[in-house]
């Protein structure tokens, strides 16, 4: 039988073939070399310790003035609604929680610096961030203990046994080395140590996820109010915040990394700049700082719950949809649909306010009556029906739903809002 092509004709495909071969290489490996390198994002949040936005505002702080001229920076609030189911106390460990879970006292129930009984089903985002990433590091620079094992809730089977990678704190608990003086001395010298540790690390491990803590200036608050020495503990939280900026800017120089670093702060003071824990204007307002350039509610007061929702955007975390349906805060980064959802029960209709930012935009409200997800279960959402974002008010008639307490949640192109409603026709 003769051959199909002859050896010229064979030879002539080979040869084509190579050349397709080679050509085929050429386009591939150009094609990657030129695809731009990604950046992978990295994201320090920093609280430094009880100072009130006037006192930040006032004092000379050029590291905090680099950061903000960088992005931005924001009088900011906490407390939850004053008077209001979502009240939340003006006290550390509390403002600390609401930054980590996304959610007031009512949701997290840490209330005060007990910590006595978490509500662990609000997941922190350093937990969402290592069930998503698990092979992505997470770590803790610390002035206080409670904030790595009670707070983060570090191997409890509560968090999933959650681990931090990397960590140091507790050296208040060490009173041979840190004696405990009344001037506060000893957490001075362990908030420098914990800001190096953290500048250390940040520079040689670069951990994706971390939170810093330093203490001082509210130990200094509380014994001096406003005063020059609360004044010079600002200045140096300032040149330790310092510290960590530059390790964030040599990173970014050297690596193909981002950063996005936030600072804020757990609460305001009261009158005198000494005490804090209530309810007061001045208890209730913080700040925030960032490297980032924020969105319009950054503008428009931003709390301290946009924390959480922030860094999920930035770092591509998913929140689960019923986790994401209990935050009371708006990412205060990319688009934002609407904020500040309300309600109210009356004659059987149900009446909800939200303030719009977005145009022509259609939002879902659904309802729910008691609430499941504090014991860990889910909740059957009703879908009560669309809305108009611009009108930014609707009403439903629920008379045919017998309840006492009702949660309802405003789904928007961008995100949730949430808000308790109290049946008082029951
Ligand atoms: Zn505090």
């Amino acid at each position: 039988m003769a051959p199909i092509f002859s050896d010229i004709q064979e030879g002539y495909f080979k040869k084509i073939a190579f050349i397709c071969l080679v050509f085929c290489w050429i386009v591939v490996t150009t094609s990657c070399s030129d695809k731009p390198e990604v950046r992978s994002k990295k994201v320090v949040l920093v609280i430094l310790d009880g100072i009130p936005a006037s006192i930040i505002e006032k004092v000379s702080t050029p590291n905090l003035d680099s950061i903000s001229s960088a992005g931005g920076y924001a009088r900011a609030w906490l407390g939850g609604e004053k008077g209001g189911y979502s009240e939340t106390p003006t006290i550390s460990a509390v403002g600390y929680n609401s930054m980590l879970t996304g959610t007031w006292v009512n949701k997290h129930n840490v209330k005060d610096n007990n910590i006595q009984i978490p509500n662990y089903y609000y997941w922190s985002i350093f937990r969402h961030f290592k069930e998503t990433y698990p092979q992505k590091t997470i770590a803790i620079y610390s002035t206080w203990l409670d904030n790595r094992t009670k707070l983060l809730g570090e191997g409890l089977p509560e968090t999933g046994n959650l681990k931090l990678d990397y960590h140091f704190d507790g050296l208040e608990l060490d009173t041979v080395r840190f004696p405990h003086d009344t001037l506060s001395r000893y957490i001075h010298e362990i908030d420098k140590l914990v800001a190096s540790k953290a500048v250390e690390e940040i520079s040689t491990k670069a951990p994706d996820l971390t939170w810093v803590y330093l203490q001082y200036t509210d130990d200094m608050g509380h014994r001096y109010g406003n005063s020059p020495e609360m004044d010079a503990a600002v200045q140096e939280a300032d040149r330790q915040l310092g510290e960590i900026w530059r390790a964030i800017k040599e990173r970014e120089k050297n690596n193909e990394e981002e950063y996005l670093l936030i600072v804020t702060t757990d609460h305001g003071r009261a009158q005198g700049g000494y005490h804090h824990g209530g309810q007061s204007d001045a208890e209730r307002e913080i700040w925030i700082a960032s490297n980032s350039k924020f969105n319009k509610r950054f503008i428009q007061n931003p709390a301290i719950v946009d924390v959480f929702p922030t860094v999920a955007r930035y770092l591509g975390i998913p929140i689960p949809k019923d986790h994401a349906m209990e935050l009371d805060g708006v990412s205060l980064l990319g688009e934002v649909s609407a904020t500040d959802l309300s309600g109210k029960i009356e004659g059987g209709r149900l009446k909800i306010n939200w303030k719009n930012f977005g145009e022509k935009q259609v939002g879902k409200a659904w309802i729910t009556f008691g609430n499941q997800f504090r014991y860990g279960n889910k909740d059957a959402y009703i879908l009560l029906g669309e809305v108009n974002l611009e009108d930014e008010s609707a009403e439903f008639d629920i008379s045919n739903h017998a309840f006492q307490n009702a949660k309802v949640v405003l789904e928007t192109p961008t995100g949730f809002l949430n808000y308790w409603v109290k049946n008082a026709d029951q």
